[in-house]
């Protein structure tokens, strides 16, 4: 139960540093510098206005200085983050794993955001957890499994582009297939890049705006997350399959 209490508020500050990311680094600022101010009144914060989820909750998503409306997206964002460090512990049962599983799939959902809003994926992020994802309980295999994903991908895309005569995929997507790979292993791996198209798909024929490009980050963190944490379910599938 400590070790629960420990992951919520440990996700809870990572998704308060992130929500400053989301806001910053499509804007080129750095994360640290100004300190936190409100967008409306620009007034700085005090550090009681500034603890995760709680502030928002005391000062009723209000600026304690102009009123103004804080964002839905802070306490959303830390909360998500906290439940995603404690499923991480649920499926990994090992605090270390916990942390480094919890961390990856706090970056997907920061990414997934900042994918959503801008059409960006920034490397200051993805990178991470490229590099966290490779620290699993089999780094060696992770590297492997990762570093092949990654060259299917990149292998795709050049041939898609060709045939399409126009560039599709991002960079990032090949990071993130790096990390799918890394973390699920190859069969695993196609599973939940096929369950991310399938979660597209639906998505597109919900959206259907003529010229929107459906960002593919949020589609991929999303089958990847699936597919991990419910891997027991994930794997009775694929032997079905290969039946
Ligand atoms: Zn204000």
């Amino acid at each position: 139960m400590d070790i629960i209490a420990l992951l919520i508020i440990i996700g809870l500050c990572i998704g308060s540093f992130l929500n400053v990311a989301i806001l910053r680094i499509p804007k080129g600022e750095s994360v640290s510098l100004p300190a936190s101010h409100c967008t409306h009144c620009l007034h700085p914060l005090a550090w009681y206005h500034n603890i995760p989820l709680f502030s928002w909750l005391f000062l009723r998503g209000k600026c304690a200085f102009c009123h103004g409306t804080i964002s839905f997206q802070y306490p959303l964002i830390e909360t998500l983050s906290a439940l995603l460090y404690v499923c991480a512990w649920i499926q990994t049962g090992e605090l270390l794993q916990a942390l480094i599983f919890g961390t990856v799939f706090a970056l997907l959902l920061s990414l997934s955001l900042i994918d959503l809003r801008y059409k960006a994926v920034p490397d200051a992020l993805s990178l991470p957890a490229l590099i966290l994802s490779f620290l699993t309980n089999n780094p060696l295999l992770a590297l492997e499994q990762g570093l092949l994903f990654m060259g299917g991908f990149a292998l795709l895309r050049i041939s898609l582009s060709f045939a399409l005569k126009k560039e599709v995929m991002g960079e990032a997507d090949i990071i993130i297939a790096g990390v799918i790979g890394a973390l699920l292993g190859i069969k695993l791996g196609l599973l939940a890049i096929y369950l991310s198209a399938v979660i597209a798909l639906v998505a597109f024929m919900v959206v259907r705006k003529k010229g929107y490009e459906l960002p593919f980050i949020p589609f991929l963190s999303a089958g990847l997350f699936v597919t991990w944490f419910w891997n027991d379910f994930a794997l009775i599938l694929l032997g079905k399959l290969y039946e």
